[in-house]
C-alpha cells in the first residue's frame, strides 16, 4: 500500500485510502500531492473508516467521490435517458430536459455525448423512430398520425429521421414488415 501511494498508482483507487496524521487529510493512492513521511501515514479500507477517525477528504483527489463508486456523470446519463423514455411523445426541448436533470444545456449535451457517443437529441430521435416502427407494424394508423403520436411536430422532420435511421420510408417499412409477417 505504501508503494502504491508513493507511485500514485491509479490501480488501487477505491481499494484503500491513506491518511496523513500531520495534516488530518486522507487521499486516494493515486493522489499527486506530496508524498508524506512513512511514520505519519495510516491506511484505511474505505473512506468511511477514515472519516470516523477524524480525517477529512483531500480537496485535490476527492477520495470522498469514490464512496459507493459514485460517478456524478452516470447519474446525469441515467436521468436523461429516463426522462426521454418517459416523455418522448411530448414536445420536449433540450432546455426543459437540462432543467429537469439539473445541469446546463451545454454541460448535459457534452457529458451525454462523451459517455454514450451520441447527443440527447439523437437518443430522443432513436426512441421516437423505434416507437414509430412498432406502431407501423402493430396498428393501422397512417404515418402522419404515428408521426404526431411519437412526438414529432411536423411530418417532414419525422420522415427525414425515419429514412435516416431505418434506411426506408415509413410506408415502405410497413409494407416490408407486413410481407414478412404473412
Ligand atoms: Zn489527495
Amino acid at each position: 500500500m505504501w508503494k502504491a501511494a508513493v507511485d500514485c498508482d491509479h490501480k488501487y483507487d477505491g481499494e484503500f485510502f491513506y491518511a496523513v496524521k500531520t495534516t488530518g487529510i486522507f487521499c486516494r493512492p493515486s493522489c499527486k500531492s506530496k508524498t508524506p513521511n512513512y511514520e505519519n501515514i495510516c491506511f484505511f479500507p474505505n473512506a468511511e473508516e477514515a472519516r470516523k477517525e477524524g480525517f477529512r477528504p483531500c480537496k485535490r483527489c476527492r477520495p470522498d467521490l469514490l464512496e459507493n463508486t459514485y460517478d456524478p456523470h452516470l447519474e446525469i446519463i441515467e436521468d436523461t435517458k429516463k426522462y426521454l423514455q418517459e416523455n418522448y411523445a411530448s414536445n420536449i426541448t433540450i432546455a426543459q430536459l437540462a432543467m429537469h436533470v439539473g445541469v446546463s444545456q451545454y454541460y448535459l449535451s457534452r457529458t451525454f455525448k462523451e459517455k454514450t457517443g451520441y447527443t440527447p437529441q439523437m437518443y430522443l430521435s432513436t426512441l421516437r423512430i423505434q416507437k414509430a416502427q412498432e406502431l407501423l407494424v402493430t396498428t393501422k394508423e397512417n404515418s402522419t398520425e404515428i408521426c404526431f403520436q411519437v412526438g414529432y411536430q411536423n411530418f417532414s422532420s419525422f420522415y427525414k429521421q425515419f429514412k435516416k435511421i431505418c434506411g426506408c420510408s415509413p410506408r415502405c417499412f410497413r409494407t416490408e414488415k407486413g410481407r414478412k409477417g404473412n
